[in-house]
């Protein structure tokens, strides 16, 4: 045991639950892989950003100070994860007549607004690899004076065969992959081998360009993280997250790099999570990746445009978990607004009844919650490796318990809300369709009686609410209220 509450996380390197326990006590050092800002994200890379949010708030309730990094890729992505094809910055620039820095800078901002609406907390730092390039350089030079790095004509080269545990993350074969798919090879000695500095090509001027003890050109698109992680969090550090998409190539690059370059263990928890798809629910064989290069993907400002409240979407995103695939469609996020503003009008019933309404400023308690209460136990669906479908499980039932007392279930809201940033004190939404009080409670009367299969008594509960002009529809997660139509 370490303390009172154990978080497990599932790390990639050891494909195992583990329990986390921090390099340095009391302190979490954690970093994000971010977006690359050549164009908005998706709601697929957006998800890859709510359960390292939901990572962060739980070690904060668990009492550790953390320091999270994300970083902003504005250069050296290129169109092709292996090396080859256009910079994904300089191809949007040339392709709408803007420069490559007004392009990051106009999706820098916008991808801040998506994590604002989406109640995902600013990280700490959010170093631009534009801004970092001497750190870049400087590494590329510890791996030259180790010997990991050979030139070729269009850049200076990781050369895997230098790192014998290369591949180790992702459970490469190099020998299968040497005889297997077919790699464009460009400069490269060996399939894996990665660039580090690519040159500009002669003849021509890229826009963002920089000098090198190598020639000018420009940095390859792993180095960027490893330099900035470190710079950042130290040689070694705690939690590195992304979408599962970067354990064969990106983080198994940057695991090189670093240790390569440190001689020490780079980063001790690696997480991943599982895309958000289209289609699939019955085969998973059918599902298709949201991507930006697949053309089939939808920005939040369209959820937004169509008059969902963004954290709908967040919701939809929690009750999936982290590491299985999230199905999207426009009738689960529907479900997934149901769902919430079922939510606060619970809360806004354990106001009412506390009479506590416009009175929410509040402040939250720190530390643990007492063992055995709701709140320690919705803490412990999240330290069950970010379980947050079964903590939205856990505060729906509490809520609606008509044998948990207002004022607990009113801390719970706060205390559920500090975790899951789901605005769940945000009545606005509700005005329209605001049931009395008394309506309110003989539906929660009902849906008691309905977890009791006590049918007799949740039947009349329902003609009784239908005669006071109000409908009561049942979901998975719980109950809705809706006036009667005309
Ligand atoms: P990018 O801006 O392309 O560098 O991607 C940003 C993040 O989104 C990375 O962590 C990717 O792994 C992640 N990502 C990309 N596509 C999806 C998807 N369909 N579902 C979830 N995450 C994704
Ligand atoms: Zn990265």
């Amino acid at each position: 045991m370490h303390g009172p509450m154990n978080l497990t996380l599932f790390n990639t390197l050891t494909r195992q639950k583990e329990v986390f326990v921090p390099l340095v006590p009391g302190r979490v050092s954690l970093y994000t892989c971010g977006p690359t800002v050549y164009a908005d994200a998706h709601i697929g890379n957006l998800r890859s950003y709510v359960f390292p949010d939901v990572l962060r708030k739980t070690l904060a309730r668990l009492g550790y100070q953390v320091t999270q990094v994300l970083n902003i890729t504005d250069v050296g992505h290129l169109t092709s994860d292996a090396d080859q094809g256009e910079d994904k910055m300089e191809a949007a620039a040339a392709k709408r007549g803007e420069s490559a820095w007004e392009i990051a800078e106009r999706y820098t901002e916008r991808f801040l607004t998506d994590l604002d609406r989406l109640g995902i907390a600013r990280p700490d730092v959010m170093p631009k690899a534009t801004g970092h390039i001497a750190e870049q350089i400087r590494l590329i030079e510890r791996l030259e004076e180790k010997g990991f790095t050979y030139r070729a004509e269009d850049g200076v080269y990781f050369d895997t065969e230098q790192f014998p545990e290369y591949g180790q993350l992702a459970r490469l074969d190099k020998d299968g992959l040497r005889e297997g798919a077919r790699v464009d090879m460009g400069a490269k000695r060996h399939k894996t081998d990665f660039a580090l500095w690519k040159f500009s090509p002669a003849g021509a001027q890229r826009q963002m360009e920089w000098d090198s003890p190598w020639g000018r050109g420009f940095p390859g698109w792993h180095i960027e993280c490893s330099a900035m992680a470190m710079k950042y969090l130290g040689e070694t550090f705690d939690i590195h997250t992304g979408g599962k998409d970067h354990i064969p190539v990106h983080h198994t690059n940057e695991i090189a790099q670093s240790e390569g370059a440190t001689g020490r263990p780079y980063v001790r928890y690696w997480l991943h999570g599982e895309f958000l798809v289209l289609g699939g629910e019955s085969d998973p064989e059918q599902a298709a990746r949201m991507g930006k290069s697949e053309g089939n993907f939808l920005r939040l400002q369209e959820v937004v445009e169509r008059g969902f409240d963004p954290l709908a979407y967040r919701y939809l995103v929690l009750n999936s978990h982290y590491r299985k695939f999230l199905h999207f469609s426009w009738e689960a996020l529907k479900g997934a607004e149901t769902a919430l503003l079922g939510l606060r009008r619970l809360v806004r019933q354990a106001l009412d009844d506390l009479g506590q309404m416009g009175n929410q400023g509040e402040s939250l308690p720190t530390g643990l919650p007492a063992a055995g209460s709701v709140q320690h136990e919705l803490l412990a669906d999240l330290c069950d490796d970010l379980n947050t479908p079964k903590a939205l499980a856990t505060l729906h039932v509490a809520l609606k318990n008509p044998s948990v007392s207002a004022q607990e279930r009113a801390d719970l809201a706060r205390f559920a809300d500090s975790l899951l940033s789901l605005g769940l004190m945000d009545f606005s939404r509700l005005a329209d369709v605001q049931a009395p009080p008394e309506v309110e409670e003989l539906a929660r009367q009902r849906w008691a009686a309905r977890q009791a299969k006590n049918w007799g008594e949740s039947d009349r509960l329902r003609d009784e609410l239908q005669e006071r002009g109000w409908l009561v529809k049942d979901s998975k997660e719980g109950y809705t209220l809706e006036p009667v139509k005309g």
